[in-house]
Protein backbone atom coordinates (compact mmCIF):
# COMPACT_ATOMS: atom_id res chain seq x y z
CA UNK A 1 0.00 0.00 0.00
CA UNK A 2 1.34 3.76 -0.23
CA UNK A 3 2.66 5.64 2.69
CA UNK A 4 2.20 8.80 1.79
CA UNK A 5 0.11 10.54 -1.00
CA UNK A 6 0.39 14.67 -2.15
CA UNK A 7 -2.09 16.36 -4.11
CA UNK A 8 -0.66 19.42 -6.20
CA UNK A 9 -2.24 21.88 -8.72
CA UNK A 10 -1.05 24.48 -11.20
CA UNK A 11 -2.65 27.92 -12.97
CA UNK A 12 -1.41 29.96 -15.68
CA UNK A 13 -1.56 32.71 -18.22
CA UNK A 14 -0.27 33.04 -21.27
CA UNK A 15 -1.33 36.02 -23.49
CA UNK A 16 -2.78 35.36 -27.07
CA UNK A 17 -1.38 37.09 -30.40
CA UNK A 18 -0.59 36.87 -33.72
CA UNK A 19 2.61 35.44 -35.52
CA UNK A 20 3.16 32.96 -32.64
CA UNK A 21 2.94 29.56 -32.37
CA UNK A 22 0.09 27.22 -30.38
CA UNK A 23 1.68 24.18 -28.30
CA UNK A 24 -0.80 22.66 -25.97
CA UNK A 25 0.08 19.62 -24.20
CA UNK A 26 3.45 19.31 -26.46
CA UNK A 27 1.57 19.89 -29.87
CA UNK A 28 0.84 22.20 -32.13
CA UNK A 29 -2.12 23.10 -32.98
CA UNK A 30 -2.95 25.10 -36.19
CA UNK A 31 -4.48 28.42 -35.03
CA UNK A 32 -4.43 32.17 -36.16
CA UNK A 33 -3.12 32.91 -32.66
CA UNK A 34 -0.40 31.86 -30.77
CA UNK A 35 0.77 32.10 -27.28
CA UNK A 36 3.21 34.39 -26.27
CA UNK A 37 6.00 33.93 -23.72
CA UNK A 38 9.90 33.07 -22.92
CA UNK A 39 9.45 29.47 -23.87
CA UNK A 40 7.25 27.82 -26.12
CA UNK A 41 4.98 29.31 -24.03
CA UNK A 42 2.85 25.42 -23.40
CA UNK A 43 0.21 26.50 -20.92
CA UNK A 44 -1.09 22.86 -20.45
CA UNK A 45 2.29 21.83 -20.04
CA UNK A 46 3.07 24.51 -17.26
CA UNK A 47 0.45 23.78 -15.02
CA UNK A 48 1.17 20.02 -14.82
CA UNK A 49 5.08 21.26 -13.77
CA UNK A 50 3.49 23.74 -11.15
CA UNK A 51 1.17 20.56 -9.83
CA UNK A 52 4.17 18.45 -9.91
CA UNK A 53 6.07 20.87 -8.03
CA UNK A 54 3.45 21.77 -5.73
CA UNK A 55 2.68 17.97 -4.79
CA UNK A 56 5.86 18.12 -3.30
CA UNK A 57 6.23 21.55 -1.99
CA UNK A 58 9.14 22.67 -4.14
CA UNK A 59 8.58 26.06 -5.13
CA UNK A 60 7.04 26.62 -8.68
CA UNK A 61 7.92 26.49 -12.08
CA UNK A 62 9.69 30.22 -12.63
CA UNK A 63 11.45 29.42 -9.51
CA UNK A 64 13.52 26.37 -10.82
CA UNK A 65 13.65 27.34 -14.89
CA UNK A 66 13.48 31.31 -14.62
CA UNK A 67 12.18 33.23 -17.95
CA UNK A 68 15.18 36.04 -17.31
CA UNK A 69 17.52 33.21 -17.82
CA UNK A 70 18.59 32.78 -21.36
CA UNK A 71 18.75 29.07 -21.73
CA UNK A 72 15.36 28.79 -21.12
CA UNK A 73 14.25 31.34 -24.46
CA UNK A 74 11.85 29.53 -27.07
CA UNK A 75 12.80 25.96 -24.95
CA UNK A 76 10.35 23.55 -25.79
CA UNK A 77 8.14 22.76 -22.42
CA UNK A 78 8.23 19.14 -23.07
CA UNK A 79 12.05 19.51 -21.91
CA UNK A 80 10.68 21.65 -18.46
CA UNK A 81 8.44 18.80 -17.90
CA UNK A 82 10.88 16.34 -18.31
CA UNK A 83 12.78 18.00 -15.97
CA UNK A 84 10.54 19.00 -13.62
CA UNK A 85 9.40 15.05 -13.97
CA UNK A 86 13.07 14.37 -12.81
CA UNK A 87 13.49 16.39 -9.88
CA UNK A 88 9.81 15.58 -8.16
CA UNK A 89 10.13 12.05 -8.46
CA UNK A 90 13.51 12.01 -6.60
CA UNK A 91 12.87 9.87 -2.96
CA UNK A 92 10.62 7.30 -5.16
CA UNK A 93 7.54 9.23 -5.94
CA UNK A 94 5.09 8.06 -8.47
CA UNK A 95 2.32 9.58 -10.12
CA UNK A 96 -1.34 8.12 -9.59
CA UNK A 97 -3.21 10.78 -11.83
CA UNK A 98 -2.69 13.80 -13.72
CA UNK A 99 -6.05 16.23 -14.40
CA UNK A 100 -6.07 19.32 -16.58
CA UNK A 101 -8.49 21.75 -17.64
CA UNK A 102 -7.75 23.88 -20.49
CA UNK A 103 -9.62 27.57 -20.79
CA UNK A 104 -9.33 28.68 -24.49
CA UNK A 105 -12.37 30.23 -26.28
CA UNK A 106 -10.73 28.85 -29.85
CA UNK A 107 -10.09 27.03 -31.80
CA UNK A 108 -11.88 24.09 -30.46
CA UNK A 109 -9.02 21.43 -29.50
CA UNK A 110 -11.73 18.32 -28.38
CA UNK A 111 -9.99 16.88 -31.60
CA UNK A 112 -6.59 17.13 -30.25
CA UNK A 113 -7.03 15.59 -26.91
CA UNK A 114 -5.89 12.57 -27.80
CA UNK A 115 -2.89 13.46 -28.75
CA UNK A 116 -1.96 15.93 -26.11
CA UNK A 117 -2.77 13.50 -23.07
CA UNK A 118 -0.78 10.54 -25.23
CA UNK A 119 2.37 13.55 -25.40
CA UNK A 120 1.88 14.13 -21.86
CA UNK A 121 1.92 10.19 -21.04
CA UNK A 122 5.33 9.59 -23.25
CA UNK A 123 6.95 12.17 -21.23
CA UNK A 124 5.84 11.42 -17.37
CA UNK A 125 6.02 7.28 -18.54
CA UNK A 126 2.53 6.89 -17.49
CA UNK A 127 -0.61 4.94 -19.07
CA UNK A 128 -2.51 7.39 -21.00
CA UNK A 129 -5.65 6.36 -18.89
CA UNK A 130 -4.10 8.13 -15.72
CA UNK A 131 -3.60 11.36 -17.98
CA UNK A 132 -7.16 13.82 -18.37
CA UNK A 133 -7.35 16.81 -20.25
CA UNK A 134 -11.06 18.33 -20.48
CA UNK A 135 -10.81 21.62 -22.21
CA UNK A 136 -13.36 24.56 -21.94
CA UNK A 137 -14.75 28.23 -23.41
CA UNK A 138 -15.74 31.14 -20.90
CA UNK A 139 -19.06 31.66 -23.10
CA UNK A 140 -17.31 34.76 -24.81
CA UNK A 141 -16.40 36.35 -20.93
CA UNK A 142 -13.26 37.87 -20.11
CA UNK A 143 -10.05 37.51 -21.38
CA UNK A 144 -10.34 33.87 -22.71
CA UNK A 145 -13.84 34.53 -24.53
CA UNK A 146 -12.22 37.81 -26.09
CA UNK A 147 -9.32 35.57 -27.45
CA UNK A 148 -6.99 37.63 -25.41
CA UNK A 149 -5.29 34.58 -23.17
CA UNK A 150 -5.58 31.03 -23.08
CA UNK A 151 -5.58 29.66 -19.28
CA UNK A 152 -5.07 26.37 -17.97
CA UNK A 153 -5.50 24.46 -14.09
CA UNK A 154 -4.15 20.81 -13.20
CA UNK A 155 -4.36 18.63 -10.19
CA UNK A 156 -2.13 16.14 -9.45
CA UNK A 157 -1.79 13.03 -7.41
CA UNK A 158 1.48 11.44 -6.18
CA UNK A 159 2.22 8.97 -3.97
CA UNK A 160 5.18 6.72 -3.09
MG1 LIG B 1 3.60 29.58 -18.37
Amino acid sequence: MWQDLRIGTGYDVHRLAEGHELWLGGILVPSPLGAVGHSDADVLLHVICDALFGARAMGDLGAHFPDTDPAFKGIDSKLLLARTWALVQEGGWSILNVDTTLCLERPKIRGHVDTMRASIAAILDLPVERVSVKATTTEGLGFVGEQRGVSAHAVVLLAR
